[in-house]
């Protein structure tokens, strides 16, 4: 007889079962599982196995936020009737799959900042963040701007002739890991900055305006150069962190020569907050430390002005973008037609996250634009893009099965081995108890 003890809890072994080594009865249980390995506890001794898991070949697929919206429509029980089986009912199908794929261990739809930040502007946002966080189990891609600055860093230490640091890989550019199995549990903190969102309200109504001011700017200008506008954004997207940097440098330099003198002056002060461009500068600067101050910051200067810096994927990927906008408004696209500021955002994760993703779901403006030749060689060496456009839907639902096809069936044994046979079932009740 093993006695009890007292500390072991079994409150969370669950199945499946197996026979336990120590007192053969058939209650050995799943505890945890955590990356490559999993442990089963004895609900009747609490025994301990540890048993080591294979390692894993996961897709990383990027969701646009109007599929998880609409997905979220599909399950919300507050729903209005009108706003589900849209589209044939492939949102349902949709989340089906997904959610079958990454119970299987076979994909991962990590989230981002920017789903967050356009999802808090909703008052549906916990239901939104539910949906996301599901299918990302937490995991998360880094903000566009620091892969952005990543990539720049890595291209100016290329510039300099040095060796460069760890690889920008999918490892870098999500803030876990992803090749891992994932537990039945997540624990989450939901927690939004005060003000977030009238601030991305804000935000969101300025760059529609600028937006629409870039586009008639184009449709009026005299003459029309694909490579003159690729150019010149290219240009200006590269040069932003050094002119922030110079802007913020400029406000340090004079608070300096008149410090703050009261509380009164917060505003004053919340200027003086380092911003991420700080970050990046002060790494390049850091790197010339050889060289006399004055020199070091005519070196940084004259990268961002270089060939080098232009050619990091985010930058020719953005320009691309926006030189492809400037030509549709040329060829006729109406003002009515317009873009509207959240073009942005969408822009910004296709650029920063293409490179470190297997397929994304794109919406139609996007694939639009992404379709034409120019853009379609820059990104489909690395990443799949799918949207509603020319049947891709199907397409996409198409490149989901056949990521189960291809599974090995040791693999198919060991996840019902893991987490149990009935465990793919779709989990279509995610927001029946959410108000
Ligand atoms: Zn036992």
């Amino acid at each position: 007889m093993i006695p009890h003890q007292q500390r072991k809890g079994t409150y969370f072994v669950h199945g499946p079962y197996m026979r336990c080594p120590a007192c053969g009865q058939d209650r050995l249980g799943v505890l945890l599982i955590c990356d490559r390995h999993y442990v089963r506890r004895c609900k009747h001794c609490t025994h301990d196995v540890h048993i080591p898991l294979p390692s894993l070949e996961k897709k990383v697929i990027y969701l646009d936020q109007f599929v998880i919206s609409n997905m979220m429509k599909e399950l919300d029980p507050g729903s209005p009737a009108t706003a589900k089986g849209t589209n044939q009912g492939f949102y349902r199908t949709l989340f089906e799959r997904l959610d079958r794929l990454f119970k299987l261990q076979l994909i991962i739809c990590p989230d981002s900042p920017v789903q967050h930040d356009e999802s808090v502007v909703d008052h549906r946002f916990n239901k939104l963040r539910l949906v996301f966080r599901h299918f990302s189990h937490g995991l998360g891609f880094e903000p566009p701007e620091a892969i952005f600055h990543a990539e720049l860093l890595d291209a100016f230490r290329r510039w300099l002739g040095r060796p460069c640091a760890a690889p920008l890989d999918r490892e870098f550019a999500l803030n876990g890991k992803y090749n891992v199995w994932n537990d039945r549990l997540r624990i989450d903190l939901n927690y939004t900055l005060p003000g977030l969102e009238a601030s991305l309200r804000e935000t969101g109504e300025n760059r529609t305006k600028h937006m629409r001011a870039v586009c008639e700017r184009w449709r009026r200008a005299e003459s029309f150069s694909f490579q003159a506008v690729m150019e010149g954004e290219a240009r200006a997207i590269v040069e932003e962190p050094w002119r922030q940097w110079k802007q913020y440098a400029a406000r340090i330099a004079a608070a300096e020569l008149t410090p703050v003198q009261s509380e009164s002056a917060l505003k004053d002060l919340a200027a003086l907050f380092p911003l991420a461009a700080s970050g990046l500068v002060t790494h390049m600067l850091a790197e010339l430390k050889e060289l006399p101050v004055e020199e070091r910051f005519d070196k940084v200067g004259r990268f961002f002005a270089s060939e080098e810096a232009r050619s990091v994927s985010y930058v020719r990927v953005s320009a691309l973008f926006w030189a492809s906008l400037a030509r549709d408004v040329r060829a006729g696209r109406k003002p009515e037609n317009f873009p509207t500021g959240s073009l942005y955002n969408d822009v910004d994760i296709v650029a920063a996250y293409a490179p470190y993703c297997d397929a994304m779901f794109v919406d139609k403006q996007i694939s639009h634009l992404a379709a034409q030749a120019e853009l379609k060689r820059e990104l489909t060496p690395h990443c799949r893009l799918f949207s509603f456009r020319k049947g891709e839907d199907e397409q996409f639902l198409e490149y989901l099965a056949a990521i189960e096809r291809e599974a090995t069936p040791a693999h198919m044994e060991k996840v019902a081995e893991v987490y149990g046979a009935d465990w793919p079932t779709p989990y279509v009740d995610l927001l029946a108890r959410v108000d």
